[in-house]
Parts: structure tokens; sequence; C-alpha cells
């Protein structure tokens, strides 16, 4: 495996990273490099921006608007965007409906939506979890039922990230209860999240947020033709997602920009008359999360290798999911630390004491999130048992 960049990756490096620099505007770096929430507006108009360069679409292909770049490239691009400051363009419009629709999509749905979530004027929400399956999710329930030209949903969705800020939801659904529960899953469109039928509960999370709903489905009557696909297809839609080509799921590059800025911190805060940096146990959590940051990155690399190499990436994803969102913990609880009591506050509302440390405590909280979703940590070993490891 060569890890050096080519002259060419090397001059896309250099173009990139220049965009950043002129363009990232400096109140949203800062927002986010406080890992400060976004507001829907803010989110947008970073879109706008990054869609105005051809810098949202990435991952799709040319034929859709994306810019044609190999794994490589959108590892740099992803790198360079983490160094800046910058936020992702997150939508998962782009991320996992746009493939899905490409896939599986009818030319009339492709017309419709792909060219409204390459605008960023459509805001997507991913209705799977149910109170009932998360892990679990074939034992979904929400039912669509066929009635004239339109399907009837009931049911309710949850922890649907986002759903506040969503005009459009896509969702899986029951639409068939006698075969095996897998194959009665059907992959539809929600057009409107305002239509009658849909109520949206916030659920205010452990950071004191509101990223997540509970979306409610009473009569909401859809077209029949916001099916993707054929009635059933849906379990095979969702695993065509999780397998696809996902690069930056390790989350690296933003763990590296977290760590540089743990390093700052360190040198700059004082506790107690002492600099952070001067206490030996601060250096050895700082030195250890480098190493377990490093190997992560190696890791990441071997995947990138296989992906330019044309092999598609399979459970190796899981291996980078575990380890990534591990690292992410890591980082945060090595803040914490360093904060020390201005740590107890555990919302910003009200903090006093260095500025640094303002969020650490909300950022703590949110992240024992990420080994839940995306797919737990102990599903994702079951996945490495089974197909890395060959136990049964
Ligand atoms: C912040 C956040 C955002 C989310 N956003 C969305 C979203 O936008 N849309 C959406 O549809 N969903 C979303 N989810 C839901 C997420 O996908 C689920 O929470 C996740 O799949 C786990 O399901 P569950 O919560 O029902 O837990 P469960 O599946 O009930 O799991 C409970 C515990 O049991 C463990 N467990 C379950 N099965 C096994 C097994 N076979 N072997 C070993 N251990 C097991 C799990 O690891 C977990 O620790 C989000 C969740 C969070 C926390």
């Amino acid at each position: 495996m060569n890890i050096d960049y080519s002259p060419e990756e090397l001059e896309f490096q250099q173009e990139v990273r220049a965009w950043f620099k002129e363009n990232l505007p400096e109140d949203l770096k800062q927002k986010n490099m406080r890992g400060e929430m976004l507001t829907r507006e803010e989110i947008i108009s970073w879109q706008k921006l990054l869609g105005s360069a051809g810098y949202l679409v990435v991952s799709w292909p040319p034929e859709h608007g994306g810019p044609d770049w190999n794994a490589t490239q959108r590892y740099i691009f992803d790198a360079e965007r983490a160094a800046a400051g910058a936020p992702v363009g997150f939508s998962m419009g782009i991320i996992m409906l746009g493939p899905v629709l490409m896939a599986f999509g009818s030319p009339e749905q492709k017309e419709k939506y792909l060219p409204k979530i390459e605008s960023a004027e459509d805001w997507w929400c991913q209705g799977y979890s149910e109170p009932g399956a998360g892990s679990d999710l074939a034992s979904l329930k929400t039912q669509a039922v066929l009635d004239g030209d339109d399907y009837v949903i009931n049911g309710t969705k949850i922890w649907t990230t986002y759903g506040h800020y969503a005009n459009r939801c896509f969702c899986l659904v029951r639409t068939d209860n006698e075969c095996k529960p897998q194959a009665g899953i059907s992959f539809i469109l929600i057009d409107d999240m305002s239509a009658p039928g849909i109520e949206i509960q916030p659920i205010v999370s452990i950071d004191g947020e509101h990223h997540l709903n509970q979306v409610f489905f009473d009569n909401v009557r859809v077209p029949k033709e916001n099916l993707v696909g054929q009635e059933g297809q849906g379990w095979t839609i969702a695993k065509y997602l999780l397998t696809h080509e996902r690069t930056t799921i390790a989350g690296v590059a933003d763990s590296k920009l977290n760590l540089a800025n743990i390093k700052r911190i360190a040198a700059e805060n004082e506790v107690d008359g002492k600099a952070l940096i001067d206490d030996e146990q601060t250096r050895l959590d700082i030195a250890q999360a480098e190493i377990n940051l490093m190997q992560l990155e190696f890791t990441n690399f071997r995947t990138l290798a296989d992906t330019a190499a044309g092999r598609a990436p399979g459970p190796e994803s899981s291996l980078l999911k575990i380890k990534g969102t591990d690292t992410q913990q890591e980082l945060s609880e090595l803040k914490v630390k360093m904060a020390g009591y201005y740590a107890f506050p555990w919302h910003t509302e009200g903090f006093v004491g260095p500025e640094d440390f303002a969020y650490a405590t909300q950022t703590y909280n949110f992240l024992r999130a990420s080994t839940i979703y995306g797919g737990s940590t102990e599903v994702q070993k079951n996945v490495v048992a089974k197909m890395l490891l060959g136990l049964r």
C-alpha cells in the first residue's frame, strides 16, 4: 500500500485547501470548532455554498451532478474540509437517498428528486427505526396499505434525526404481513412532512438539544408512484445502502482536528495555576489518543486502497465504525478530564469558565450516542465475528 499522494492528488489538495480558506465563513468555523449545534438556516446556506463550487454531491456520478472524483480525492476533500474547521455538508438525501434512487428509482423519481437534493432545496430525513425495531429492523410495523392510487400509512418512527428540519422523509414500511418479515418491507417516499396525519414530537437528548424526533403517521396518503422499486424490495434497498461505499465512516478527519485542538487547549490552559500540558497524566492520555487515532487512520487507508483497486469495502466498514466512534468518545472524554470542574455544568447555558471548555460536557454527552446510531457497536461486532472471523 502506497500512502503518498501523487503530484495530481497534491495539486487537488492545494485547490481544495484554498477554496475552504477563501470561502468558509469565520463565524460558522468558530461555531463548528466549539461543537455548537448549527441552525437549519446555517446548514442549508453552507450546503448551498458547497454546491455553488461543485463540492456538495461529491460522491455522486457526473451524470447526476457529481464531480467524478475517485475515492482518494473524496478522502482528501474530507480531510481538508475537517482541517479547515468546516462542518460536513450533512444530508441524508445526498448520502443515503441519492444512491438509492440512482440504483432503484424510476426515471420520474430521479428527475423529480435528485436535482432538489443537489441544490439543497429538499431536506430528507430517514424513517427506519421504530419503538420496537432498531437493531432488529426487520420487525418494523409501520403499515402501508394500497387504497386506490394511494398507499395509506399508519404507525410511528423514532429517533428521526432532524425530522423537524426536513420537508421530506424516506421510509421503510410494511406492505405484507403474511410472508417472511424481511420480504414484506417496502421503501417509500413521503413528499411532505406537513401533510395531514403527520405529527412530529421532539425528543431532547442528553446534550440538552433537539436533534431527534418521534414521527406519528395517522392515515397519511402517499401516491403509489412514490414506492421505490417493487413492493417487498425495501430490505434489499436498505442493505444496499448499508454496504454502499463509505470512506469517511471512521470520522478520522474530524478526530484529527479534534486532537490538534486538544493539544492547543492543553498548552494554553491552566488548572489551579498549572499548565495542563505539564500534567503527566494529561500528556499520557493525549499520547494514547494519538496512537489510537493513527492506528485507525492506517486501517482506513487500507480500506481506501481496496476501494481504489476496485474492491468494494464490506464488513471492514463495521471495524471502522467501531473504532471510529470509540476514538470520538475517547477524545471527548479527554477534553472533559482536562476541563476538570469546568465540566460540571451539563449544558452551556450559564457556563462560566474558559471558552475552550464551554461545550466539553455537551459534546461528551451527545457522543454517547455515536456507538448506537448507524448500527450499534454490539451489532457491528456481530458482523465482524461472522463475516471477518468466520464465527457463527
Ligand atoms: C442520535 C441518534 C440518531 C438516530 N437517527 C436515526 C434516524 O435518523 N433514523 C432512524 O431510522 N434511526 C435513527 N436512529 C436509531 C438507531 O438506528 C437505533 O437507535 C439503533 O439501530 C439501535 O436500535 P435501538 O435503539 O432500537 O436499540 P436496540 O436494538 O433495542 O438495542 C438495545 C441494546 O441491545 C444491543 N443489541 C441489540 N441487538 C443485539 C444483538 N443481536 N447482539 C448483541 N447486542 C444487541 C444493542 O447494541 C444495544 O446496546 C438514531 C439513533 C440515535 C441514538
